[in-house]
Protein backbone atom coordinates (compact mmCIF):
# COMPACT_ATOMS: atom_id res chain seq x y z
CA UNK A 1 0.00 0.00 0.00
CA UNK A 2 1.16 3.41 -0.90
CA UNK A 3 -0.16 6.45 0.76
CA UNK A 4 -0.63 9.44 -1.28
CA UNK A 5 2.02 12.47 0.12
CA UNK A 6 -0.70 15.00 -1.12
CA UNK A 7 -4.64 13.94 -0.12
CA UNK A 8 -3.47 10.97 1.85
CA UNK A 9 -5.46 8.59 -0.08
CA UNK A 10 -4.35 4.03 0.00
CA UNK A 11 -3.22 3.10 -3.37
CA UNK A 12 -2.10 -0.43 -4.78
CA UNK A 13 2.78 -0.75 -4.44
CA UNK A 14 2.48 -0.44 -8.09
CA UNK A 15 0.02 2.86 -8.88
CA UNK A 16 2.49 5.25 -10.61
CA UNK A 17 -0.59 8.36 -9.69
CA UNK A 18 -2.68 8.71 -6.85
CA UNK A 19 -6.12 7.14 -7.90
CA UNK A 20 -7.94 9.84 -6.12
CA UNK A 21 -6.34 13.34 -6.94
CA UNK A 22 -3.78 12.27 -9.76
CA UNK A 23 -0.67 13.24 -7.86
CA UNK A 24 2.67 11.92 -8.12
CA UNK A 25 3.28 8.13 -6.12
CA UNK A 26 6.23 6.47 -8.03
CA UNK A 27 8.73 6.58 -11.44
CA UNK A 28 7.28 4.74 -14.50
CA UNK A 29 9.05 2.44 -15.74
CA UNK A 30 9.10 2.08 -19.53
CA UNK A 31 11.39 -0.25 -20.13
CA UNK A 32 14.05 -3.21 -18.57
CA UNK A 33 17.65 -2.70 -18.70
CA UNK A 34 19.35 -6.29 -19.05
CA UNK A 35 22.37 -6.17 -16.84
CA UNK A 36 21.41 -3.25 -14.27
CA UNK A 37 18.70 -5.79 -13.50
CA UNK A 38 20.59 -9.03 -13.22
CA UNK A 39 22.99 -7.04 -11.34
CA UNK A 40 20.08 -5.52 -9.19
CA UNK A 41 18.43 -8.90 -8.33
CA UNK A 42 21.90 -9.86 -6.89
CA UNK A 43 22.38 -7.00 -4.87
CA UNK A 44 18.71 -6.35 -3.35
CA UNK A 45 16.46 -8.59 -5.15
CA UNK A 46 12.93 -6.66 -3.76
CA UNK A 47 13.40 -3.40 -4.74
CA UNK A 48 14.66 -4.98 -8.49
CA UNK A 49 11.40 -7.30 -8.57
CA UNK A 50 9.19 -4.11 -7.45
CA UNK A 51 10.96 -2.90 -10.51
CA UNK A 52 10.35 -5.54 -12.65
CA UNK A 53 6.30 -5.57 -11.26
CA UNK A 54 6.42 -1.89 -12.70
CA UNK A 55 8.01 -2.01 -15.69
CA UNK A 56 6.05 -2.17 -18.84
CA UNK A 57 7.35 -3.96 -20.68
CA UNK A 58 9.30 -6.95 -19.35
CA UNK A 59 12.13 -6.86 -21.51
CA UNK A 60 14.53 -10.09 -22.26
CA UNK A 61 12.00 -12.49 -20.43
CA UNK A 62 11.61 -14.85 -23.77
CA UNK A 63 15.55 -14.37 -23.88
CA UNK A 64 15.91 -15.40 -20.51
CA UNK A 65 13.62 -18.44 -20.56
CA UNK A 66 15.60 -19.35 -23.99
CA UNK A 67 19.05 -19.26 -21.60
CA UNK A 68 17.54 -21.03 -19.21
CA UNK A 69 16.20 -24.34 -21.88
CA UNK A 70 20.19 -24.44 -22.86
CA UNK A 71 20.79 -25.02 -18.93
CA UNK A 72 18.45 -27.53 -18.58
CA UNK A 73 18.98 -29.20 -21.58
CA UNK A 74 22.79 -29.73 -20.81
CA UNK A 75 21.94 -31.17 -17.41
CA UNK A 76 19.32 -33.14 -18.73
CA UNK A 77 22.06 -34.46 -20.97
CA UNK A 78 24.02 -35.37 -17.87
CA UNK A 79 21.22 -36.54 -15.58
CA UNK A 80 20.53 -39.17 -18.86
CA UNK A 81 24.06 -39.99 -19.35
CA UNK A 82 23.69 -39.35 -23.06
CA UNK A 83 27.78 -38.68 -23.72
CA UNK A 84 27.83 -42.58 -25.65
CA UNK A 85 25.18 -41.70 -28.09
CA UNK A 86 27.99 -39.20 -29.76
CA UNK A 87 30.77 -39.31 -31.31
CA UNK A 88 32.78 -36.16 -30.09
CA UNK A 89 32.25 -33.29 -27.58
CA UNK A 90 31.56 -30.69 -30.11
CA UNK A 91 28.04 -32.89 -31.59
CA UNK A 92 26.86 -32.94 -28.66
CA UNK A 93 27.31 -29.43 -27.65
CA UNK A 94 25.58 -28.59 -30.81
CA UNK A 95 22.36 -30.84 -30.06
CA UNK A 96 22.64 -30.05 -26.42
CA UNK A 97 22.23 -26.00 -27.53
CA UNK A 98 19.48 -26.63 -30.26
CA UNK A 99 17.10 -28.55 -27.84
CA UNK A 100 17.80 -26.44 -25.44
CA UNK A 101 16.48 -23.66 -27.60
CA UNK A 102 13.60 -25.91 -28.46
CA UNK A 103 13.24 -26.37 -24.40
CA UNK A 104 13.52 -22.90 -23.86
CA UNK A 105 11.22 -21.23 -26.47
CA UNK A 106 8.28 -24.31 -25.22
CA UNK A 107 8.37 -23.45 -21.46
CA UNK A 108 8.02 -19.51 -21.93
CA UNK A 109 4.39 -21.34 -23.17
CA UNK A 110 4.27 -23.14 -20.05
CA UNK A 111 5.78 -22.30 -17.25
CA UNK A 112 4.72 -18.48 -16.98
CA UNK A 113 1.16 -19.42 -17.53
CA UNK A 114 1.05 -22.12 -14.65
CA UNK A 115 3.34 -19.57 -12.26
CA UNK A 116 0.85 -16.85 -13.00
CA UNK A 117 -2.51 -19.34 -12.47
CA UNK A 118 -1.13 -20.69 -8.96
CA UNK A 119 0.01 -17.19 -7.60
CA UNK A 120 -4.00 -15.86 -9.10
CA UNK A 121 -5.38 -19.26 -6.84
CA UNK A 122 -2.87 -17.82 -3.80
CA UNK A 123 -4.41 -14.80 -3.99
CA UNK A 124 -1.62 -12.93 -6.12
CA UNK A 125 -2.20 -9.44 -7.68
CA UNK A 126 -1.06 -8.69 -10.21
CA UNK A 127 -0.78 -9.64 -14.18
CA UNK A 128 0.26 -12.05 -16.14
CA UNK A 129 2.80 -10.06 -17.88
CA UNK A 130 4.81 -9.50 -14.42
CA UNK A 131 4.13 -13.27 -14.01
CA UNK A 132 6.46 -13.80 -16.72
CA UNK A 133 8.84 -11.16 -15.41
CA UNK A 134 9.16 -12.49 -12.26
CA UNK A 135 9.32 -15.81 -12.99
CA UNK A 136 12.01 -15.32 -16.44
CA UNK A 137 14.41 -12.90 -13.35
CA UNK A 138 14.56 -15.69 -10.82
CA UNK A 139 15.56 -17.55 -13.10
CA UNK A 140 19.08 -15.00 -13.51
CA UNK A 141 21.25 -17.45 -11.22
CA UNK A 142 20.76 -20.89 -13.47
CA UNK A 143 21.18 -19.07 -16.23
CA UNK A 144 24.40 -17.47 -15.74
CA UNK A 145 25.75 -20.59 -14.32
CA UNK A 146 25.44 -21.11 -17.99
CA UNK A 147 28.29 -18.80 -18.71
CA UNK A 148 30.22 -19.87 -15.08
CA UNK A 149 29.93 -22.81 -14.38
CA UNK A 150 29.27 -24.99 -17.56
CA UNK A 151 32.48 -23.95 -19.26
CA UNK A 152 34.68 -25.05 -15.76
CA UNK A 153 32.54 -28.25 -15.91
CA UNK A 154 32.95 -28.86 -19.84
CA UNK A 155 36.66 -27.77 -19.58
CA UNK A 156 37.21 -30.21 -16.70
CA UNK A 157 35.59 -33.63 -18.14
CA UNK A 158 35.06 -33.04 -21.36
CA UNK A 159 32.61 -35.98 -22.53
CA UNK A 160 33.25 -37.71 -19.51
CA UNK A 161 30.79 -35.15 -17.96
CA UNK A 162 28.24 -37.22 -20.01
CA UNK A 163 29.28 -40.65 -19.84
CA UNK A 164 28.08 -43.47 -17.30
CA UNK A 165 31.31 -46.17 -17.66
CA UNK A 166 33.41 -43.92 -17.10
CA UNK A 167 31.35 -42.07 -14.41
CA UNK A 168 32.69 -38.20 -14.39
CA UNK A 169 32.81 -38.75 -10.17
CA UNK A 170 35.41 -41.50 -10.37
CA UNK A 171 37.60 -39.42 -12.50
CA UNK A 172 37.57 -36.50 -10.45
CA UNK A 173 35.72 -36.90 -7.22
CA UNK A 174 36.12 -34.00 -5.70
CA UNK A 175 36.09 -31.16 -8.70
CA UNK A 176 33.06 -33.36 -9.74
CA UNK A 177 31.07 -33.36 -6.04
CA UNK A 178 32.26 -29.24 -5.92
CA UNK A 179 30.43 -28.48 -9.79
CA UNK A 180 27.75 -30.57 -8.79
CA UNK A 181 27.43 -29.15 -5.18
CA UNK A 182 27.67 -25.20 -6.83
CA UNK A 183 24.62 -26.45 -9.52
CA UNK A 184 22.79 -27.23 -6.56
CA UNK A 185 23.20 -24.04 -4.91
CA UNK A 186 22.13 -22.18 -7.82
CA UNK A 187 18.98 -23.93 -8.34
CA UNK A 188 18.63 -22.93 -4.28
CA UNK A 189 19.32 -19.63 -5.19
CA UNK A 190 16.43 -19.45 -8.02
CA UNK A 191 14.02 -20.76 -6.02
CA UNK A 192 14.82 -18.09 -3.30
CA UNK A 193 14.44 -15.42 -5.74
CA UNK A 194 11.34 -16.74 -6.99
CA UNK A 195 9.70 -17.00 -3.62
CA UNK A 196 10.78 -13.29 -2.76
CA UNK A 197 9.69 -12.35 -6.85
CA UNK A 198 6.20 -13.85 -6.05
CA UNK A 199 5.79 -12.35 -2.79
CA UNK A 200 7.09 -8.69 -3.87
CA UNK A 201 5.12 -9.03 -7.04
CA UNK A 202 1.94 -10.11 -5.96
CA UNK A 203 2.03 -8.64 -3.05
CA UNK A 204 1.63 -11.78 -0.74
CA UNK A 205 2.94 -13.49 2.21
CA UNK A 206 6.36 -15.48 1.95
CA UNK A 207 4.76 -18.75 3.17
CA UNK A 208 2.20 -18.17 0.45
CA UNK A 209 4.55 -17.34 -2.07
CA UNK A 210 6.29 -20.75 -1.71
CA UNK A 211 3.77 -23.03 -2.48
CA UNK A 212 3.16 -21.03 -5.61
CA UNK A 213 6.74 -21.77 -6.34
CA UNK A 214 7.09 -25.38 -5.34
CA UNK A 215 3.44 -25.87 -7.53
CA UNK A 216 5.10 -24.54 -10.66
CA UNK A 217 8.62 -26.64 -9.88
CA UNK A 218 6.07 -29.46 -9.62
CA UNK A 219 4.97 -28.31 -13.16
CA UNK A 220 8.46 -28.31 -14.26
CA UNK A 221 9.32 -31.73 -12.82
CA UNK A 222 6.42 -32.99 -14.50
CA UNK A 223 7.35 -31.44 -18.03
CA UNK A 224 11.04 -33.13 -17.48
CA UNK A 225 9.58 -36.66 -16.28
CA UNK A 226 7.27 -37.36 -19.07
CA UNK A 227 8.93 -35.39 -22.06
CA UNK A 228 11.88 -37.93 -22.22
CA UNK A 229 9.76 -40.97 -22.40
CA UNK A 230 7.59 -39.52 -25.01
CA UNK A 231 11.05 -38.70 -27.03
CA UNK A 232 12.23 -42.14 -25.90
CA UNK A 233 15.75 -41.56 -24.69
ZN1 LIG B 1 -3.72 11.65 -3.77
Amino acid sequence: MIICPVCHSENDNYATVCSNCKGFLQNRIPNLDLFETVWGIVESPRATFHQVTLAEHKNYSVFLFTLFGISLSFTSFWYLRLGNRFDTLLELIVWALGVGVVTGLGLVLILPVSYHLSARAMGGKSGFRSSLGLLSYSLVPVVASLFFVLPVELLTFGMYLFTANPHPYTIKPVSYVALVSFDVGVSLWSFILAVLATSTGHQMSIIRAIVVVTLTMGALAGVFFFAPRVFRL
